[in-house]
């Protein structure tokens, strides 16, 4: 019989449809026994192994399902914020990366990366966890935990498809010190249930750097979208 966690995960979020990929179920499976390796197929979590242990951590860091904003506004702010769509916020400005590298190489101006090598330089953040093409398959971009300047900037850009970001709690539960996070609004949701939850890993990330996310793709579809480009340019393309 499927643990009561991972056949609620099944049942209400997976089957149905609502799996935001986030890596949030891996990344906190005592047991290892949730893994999301199919990437280039349909990149759900499924079974692989016996969870003896579980508690239902893995429904619990779910962003797919639900994610209760309003306790989260209080556990974070204390309070609700006055524009429902912004959130709560201090100011709102627009800005860029001082350093002309960072924001040449970066997507929209660097300052995502900016303020990471910052919190690095100034050792208020032992490591920053990022996403980054993966070497010899650059399609394919993984989480990993950056601890240096150069690091962040590898990890520069925007990688449009699917990536299980929050699977690297696995691996963040077993080093020590602080860290900087950035993650798209799913993955974020699945963090701040966590940390919420007291989550122990997640507790170690002390900045969560979101980033705005319109849509995430398939690898099936950035693969189509390249071969619809070619057909159209009369099968010109390389
Ligand atoms: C899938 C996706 C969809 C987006 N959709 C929009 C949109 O519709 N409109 C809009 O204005 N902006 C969108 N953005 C945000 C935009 O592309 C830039 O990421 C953002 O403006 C920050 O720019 P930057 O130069 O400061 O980032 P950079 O300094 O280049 O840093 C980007 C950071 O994002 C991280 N990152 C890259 N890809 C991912 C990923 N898939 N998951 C988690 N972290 C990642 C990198 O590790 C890096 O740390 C999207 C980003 C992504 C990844």
């Amino acid at each position: 019989m499927n643990p009561p966690g991972w056949q609620q995960l099944k049942t209400q979020v997976i089957d149905a449809g609502l799996c935001t990929r986030c890596g949030g179920c891996v990344g906190v499976c005592t047991e290892q026994a949730i893994v999301l390796d199919d990437l280039m197929g349909e990149a759900l979590p499924r079974l692989n192994g016996t969870c003896e242990s579980c508690d239902g951590r893995c429904y619990a860091a779910c962003s797919g399902d639900y994610v209760p904003f309003p306790g989260l506004n209080m556990f974070l702010h204390d309070r609700q914020p006055h524009n429902r769509y912004l959130g709560n916020f201090r100011s709102l400005s627009v800005g860029f990366a001082t350093d002309p590298e960072v924001r040449a190489q970066a997507a929209s101006g660097g300052i995502l990366s900016a303020i990471l090598i910052h919190l690095l330089e100034t050792h208020q953040v032992d490591g920053a966890i990022v996403t980054r093409a993966k070497p010899g398959q650059p399609y394919l971009p993984q989480p990993v935990i950056a601890r240096t300047p150069g690091e962040v900037k590898a990890a520069a850009q925007s990688k449009y498809s699917i990536v299980p970001v929050n699977a690297i709690l696995q691996q963040l539960a077993e080093v020590e010190g602080r860290f900087a996070y950035v993650g798209l609004p799913c993955q974020v949701h699945s963090l701040r249930k966590l940390q919420a939850a007291g989550h122990p890993a997640a507790q170690k990330i002390a900045y969560v750097i979101g980033s705005y996310c319109g849509l995430t793709l398939h690898f099936e579809s950035v693969r189509s979208f390249f071969e619809g480009t070619r057909g159209s340019r009369g099968g010109q393309g390389g």
